[in-house]
């Protein structure tokens, strides 16, 4: 194994689908910030991710310079934290191959969210039905400790487990197997117009989503329509008031206040909408002001220095896969 440094490694992916919201701002770039901090961290843009379903050609890469543009001007640093494009790295494709072998058909059709997709989409490509075993790959890939992910990947986390305690046992001691440890993640942001349902970058809902890209006035706009409900009580319930509490919940995250110690500080919906707006128009604007200064061939090349720190732990895993699968040649 690779000397490496007592600090957990840890990996997370981001899809280079559709434009950065403030969800993933919130979800997961926010909580990128503090793993780069904590632990050695390897960010990826899973473009091999993004083909399970057709995409224009040059549309993904594209995107994923444009995500990787986002995430550096929102503060992820290439110093602290390994920033790459998935297909950079190929070993990536030869370990989910492997990870493929010793998966079953049935545990991959119990998977949740293939049930999901598959339903949305008129061509169910292969690929999408054994999407967990590239994901299992990524982890195992990096000799991974920690993987941060939310509650919608619980059981993608414990596949990844199984095949790698199924590789070890047919081949040997080879792979790291990831801690059964699910950090806590950040909040959850509901779509401004539907919240019952979570903002997603692909969801066709651009009132109710806020992008990282969109002008500060429609950002004011979109936070002022949010959808609330006819009382005039602001508390945070989940349940019962869904806008108010997603209101809430993104004042907390923009200031670091409690939320019911904010939600004791209003008494109607609009000066509580204009401080959201306030708050994470503050946010916003320098990051804007970042993405707009930096040029797709500084992106580029970041991407190939993160690509190169990537393979350097991959291929010593990779060896280590080949040689337990082929024996010594
Ligand atoms: P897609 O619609 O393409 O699935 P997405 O917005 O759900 O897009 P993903 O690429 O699936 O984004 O996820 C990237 C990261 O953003 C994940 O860590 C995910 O948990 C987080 N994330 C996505 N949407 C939200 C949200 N509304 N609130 C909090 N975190 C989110
Ligand atoms: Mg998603």
């Amino acid at each position: 194994m690779t000397s490496r440094s007592t600090k957990a490694r840890t990996i997370s992916g981001i899809q280079p689908t559709g434009d950065i919201t403030l969800g993933n701002y919130v979800g997961a770039i926010s909580e990128w910030k503090k793993l780069q901090d904590t632990t050695a961290a390897l960010f990826f843009l899973a473009d091999l991710h993004a083909l399970t379903v057709e995409r224009p050609p040059g549309e993904v890469y594209q995107t994923a310079v444009n995500h990787a543009s986002w995430l550096l001007a929102c503060g992820i640093d290439p110093e602290k934290a390994t920033l790459f494009v998935q297909s950079d790295v190929r070993e990536h494709s030869e370990l989910a191959w492997h990870m493929q072998c010793v998966a079953s058909f049935g545990e991959l059709s119990r998977m949740t969210q293939f049930k999901d997709k598959s339903e949305s989409n008129k061509f169910i490509s292969a690929g999408l039905f054994t999407y967990p075993a590239l994901q299992a790959a990524d982890i195992l890939l990096y000799d991974t400790n920690v993987v941060p992910v939310g509650d919608d990947q619980k059981q993608h986390l414990e596949f990844t487990r199984d095949v790698a305690i199924r590789f070890n046992s047919r081949f040997g001691e080879t792979l790291v197997v990831p801690e059964h440890h699910i950090p806590e993640v950040g909040a959850r942001v509901m779509d401004l117009q539907h919240p019952t349902k979570k903002m997603s970058k692909s969801a066709d809902s651009p009132q109710g989503t806020i992008f990282l890209h969109d002008p500060i006035k429609t950002i004011e706009k979109k936070i002022k329509r949010a959808v609330t409900d006819t009382e005039s009580d602001v508390r945070f319930d989940r349940e019962n008031k869904p806008g108010v509490s997603n209101l809430l919940t993104l004042l907390s995250v923009a200031t670091g206040e409690d939320i019911d110690a904010l939600a004791n500080k209003y008494t109607q919906y609009g000066p509580l909408k204009a401080d959201v707006a306030a708050a994470w128009i503050e946010i916003i604007e320098p990051i804007q002001k970042r993405y707009a200064e930096t040029s797709t061939a500084e992106v580029q090349t970041t991407l190939e220095k993160g690509a190169t720190k990537a393979r350097a732990i991959a291929s010593d895993v990779m060896d280590r896969v080949r040689s337990a699968v082929n024996g010594s040649r």
